[in-house]
């Protein structure tokens, strides 16, 4: 058992001490089997929500509709940055709009909760003595590494949409083969995906995209017909992303591999396209830069100064990534020779030239002050105070 199953042991004894059933379920029993790294423990119990309240002093309601408790350390827990995640096992009814559950029920029953998972390696669950259950030969799925829905694969897809793209993204983040039915069923569905908000979507692509198997995962998108329903794709920037990089790339952000993918589009409005996935507005300054800079055939001056040295780095990570000759060196060098990275490391302001050179605020000042700033990062003028007065005293009449 993995430390993590270790430490939270106390809360599955004491639920079971309270007469209810516990168990680790979900990710970080997948994680565990296939020896990655867990991020979060997901505890599922026969408890209903308010009997698990009742067991623990400290707790939160984060999704208690959805039959969620967050257990927060207490005494019962050693460790006071401790905090669970307590599911009560449920059953989720028809699903009307292809993406929420119209109702979940509250259940007994381990058995039905397992059932309502998307796939056979999501769907485990842990005892405390650490004993598997397996409901539905999961673990001959994940040793064969096979991802494969629980159930009928087309009943999964049509009750939620959102599953063909985890099915994706477990593809890539895993390196897992899809089985037959379940892919065929998620070319069936596809089209549900315009009933699934570009948020989720946009986690699960990012997801993919970011995995070391992204390539099969973009390859999986463009065959299940997934990519005609994401807003603005193009099929054929997603083929030349897979065939243009090289096999072992691997994405160093989010940030690059959006970029990477955006720059192979005909014909596309960089922010207009970010802003109908409806990502921050910070993400969509990160990648518009990047695709500008990408468009650029060397570093010089100005683009160290426009870009940053870390952006520049991506791109050329990105374009040794297509196979192309990079001197990285080149960007350093550059950028060790810009005297500012900033307009606010110039030592002379506004306010100094309209007190010493009798300016006045306006067009004329913002064209001087553009003007040093220009100069100065091309190396062309010292930024000292001497300097800068003397530029303006023998190029701008006042
Ligand atoms: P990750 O490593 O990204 O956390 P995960 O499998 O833990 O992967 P979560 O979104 O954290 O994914 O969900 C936890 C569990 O809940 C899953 O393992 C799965 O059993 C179930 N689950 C999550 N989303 C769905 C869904 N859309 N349909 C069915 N079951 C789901
Ligand atoms: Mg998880």
């Amino acid at each position: 058992m993995p430390s993590e199953f270790v430490r939270a042991l106390p809360v599955l004894q004491k639920i079971q001490a309270h007469g209810f059933e516990a168990y680790f379920v979900g990710g970080s029993v997948r994680d565990v089997l296939l020896g990655r790294d867990i991020h979060d423990v997901d505890i599922a119990t026969s408890a209903y929500p308010e009997e698990v309240k009742m067991i623990f002093p400290h707790t939160i309601d984060i999704g208690i509709e959805h039959g969620t408790v967050l257990v927060l350390a207490g005494k019962d827990l050693r460790d006071d940055t401790e905090h669970y995640e307590i599911t009560t096992f449920r059953t989720e009814s028809k699903y009307t709009d292809f993406r929420r559950p119209d109702s979940v029920d509250f259940v007994r029953d381990l058995r039905e909760d397992l059932k309502r998972r998307d796939f056979t390696i999501n769907a485990f669950a842990c005892n405390a003595d650490g004993e598997i259950i397996d409901l539905f030969d999961g673990l001959c799925d994940l040793h064969e590494r096979r991802l494969r829905a629980v159930g009928s694969a087309f009943e999964r897809f049509n009750e939620d949409a959102l599953r063909i793209m985890r099915a994706m993204r477990f593809a890539a983040t895993l390196e897992f083969e899809i089985e037959p039915e379940t892919f065929i069923a998620m070319k069936n569905h596809a089209s549900l995906l315009t009933k699934i908000s570009v948020e989720r979507i946009f986690i699960e692509l990012d997801k993919l995209l970011n995995a070391e198997g992204w390539r099969n995962g973009m390859l999986l998108l463009a065959q299940s017909d997934a990519w005609k329903y994401l807003p603005e794709f193009e099929l054929s920037a997603l083929t030349k992303l897979t065939q243009e990089l090289s096999v072992d790339f691997s994405f160093k952000c989010s940030e690059q591999a959006w970029a990477a993918l955006l720059v192979r589009f005909d014909k596309v409005d960089v922010k207009k396209f970010l802003r109908q996935w409806k990502v921050s507005n910070e993400f969509i300054t990160a990648v518009s830069s990047l695709t500008e800079a990408y468009k650029l055939s060397a570093w010089d001056l100005p683009s160290l100064y426009r870009f940053g040295l870390e952006k520049c780095q991506m791109i050329d990570d990105l374009k040794a990534g297509e196979g192309k000759a990079v001197d990285f060196s080149e960007a350093i060098k550059i950028n060790n020779a810009l005297q500012i990275h900033d307009k606010s490391e110039i030592v002379v302001t506004g306010s100094t030239l309209m007190r010493e050179c009798n300016l006045e605020a306006g067009p004329l000042l913002g064209k001087i002050l553009k003007t040093i700033e220009e100069k100065i990062v091309k190396n062309e003028l010292k930024n000292d105070k001497a300097s800068i007065m003397n530029f303006v005293t023998e190029n701008f009449a006042y």
